[in-house]
């Protein structure tokens, strides 16, 4: 890991704060140069978020130092460049197309991006992945299902990838509640190098709350720990997340409705005469392919209606990708598609 990690986040010395030197019971803080006044706002937040953590741990089955919450899962893409890439010497391989985040913060740290294209079906093949590598590549991204196709990568080609690559690999799972297949935090403790990124953005609604959740081997967490802002996650979030964690019934219901929904959009979509085709899809959206995309894009924009335009994508040529609504919506979205010329 040493070799792995930049020798300055190696040998930092993390912030120390007022509340790091002293644990324990008290009923008079004057340590830390907050206002006496003004409960519980006044006081600095939990850095390290344990009542949030210790809920996440029972849901998810990783303890509590296997976890770094960020302020959404753009924290922890971006932690990532700063804990293992060295700027303008190392690089990282991601597959393309893909959640455009990995490349924003590669170029914001100044490090050297790299994509493979997937297949024509966005599948991935590992060997091609693996042959884009160097003595300096120091991580992988992978996403799974992916962003902006929708599919699941194969499991054996991950771990393909994963037996066959000595640095960082990261898995991103933000839209694994809606995924079919299992999630990779149960293979934490078979791959030591592994990081999964997860987030209460999508299946758990709270993309205004910012939180997102990066699990790996304590080692990998102890370092997210020291890079982090001390109290990156302040305590509005950490108390609603906590709250919305009780309700794990709430959100599977959600996951259900939104999936029968994508069914239902599937179909409708594939009846239209504009629509060559929907890509299967393990997430809460869909990428469809149409005969025109800016048109149609632009059509449904006069009628208020926004989907995401992915034509100059990679592999996605005349694609709209479009996130599964409620109910109506989704009728709306298909009543006017109907309406195109
Ligand atoms: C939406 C999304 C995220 C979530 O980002 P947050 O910062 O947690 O809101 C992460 N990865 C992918 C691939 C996404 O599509």
């Amino acid at each position: 890991m040493e070799k792995l990690i930049r020798k300055n986040i190696f040998a930092l010395k993390p912030y120390s704060c007022a509340r790091d030197e002293f644990k324990g019971e008290a009923s008079v803080f004057l340590d830390a140069n907050e206002n006496p006044l003004n409960a519980p706002y006044n006081r600095y937040p939990d850095p390290l978020q344990w009542k949030v953590k210790q809920k996440i741990s029972k849901i998810k089955g990783v303890a509590p130092e296997r976890i770094m919450l960020g302020n959404g899962s753009d924290e922890p893409i971006d932690l990532i460049y700063r804990i293992f890439c060295e700027p303008k010497e190392d690089n990282v391989v991601a597959i393309a197309p893909s959640y455009g985040m990995y490349g924003v913060c590669a170029d914001i740290n100044n490090v050297e991006y790299r994509t493979v294209l997937l297949n024509d079906d966005f599948s991935l093949d590992a060997d091609k992945l693996l042959e884009a590598t160097d003595k300096n590549t120091k991580v992988i991204w992978l996403c799974s299902p992916n962003n902006p196709s929708g599919n699941l990568l194969n499991r054996n080609e991950i771990k393909k990838v994963l037996n066959g690559f000595s640095g960082i690999v990261v898995i991103d799972e933000a839209y694994v509640d809606f995924s079919s297949e299992e999630s990779w935090l149960q293979e934490l403790d078979n791959f030591p190098r592994l990081i999964v990124l997860q987030t209460f953005s999508k299946a758990w609604g709270l993309a205004s709350v910012r939180c997102g959740m990066a699990f790996a081997s304590e080692e990998i967490i102890g370092f997210f720990n020291k890079v982090k802002y001390p109290y990156n996650v302040n305590i509005l979030t950490q108390n609603l997340v906590s709250e919305e964690l009780d309700k794990e019934e709430r959100k599977k219901e959600w996951v259900r409705m939104i999936l029968n929904e994508r069914d239902v959009l599937t179909k409708n979509l594939t009846s239209l005469n504009i629509v060559e085709k929907v890509y299967p899809s393990d997430a809460n959206f869909v990428l469809a392919k149409v005969n025109n995309a800016n048109a149609v894009y632009n059509f449904l924009v006069e009628k208020g209606i926004i989907v995401r335009n992915r034509h100059t994508v990679q592999l996605c040529g005349n694609c709209l990708r479009i996130t599964i609504g409620t109910k109506e919506e989704n009728e709306t979205l298909i009543q006017t598609l109907q309406l195109f010329k």
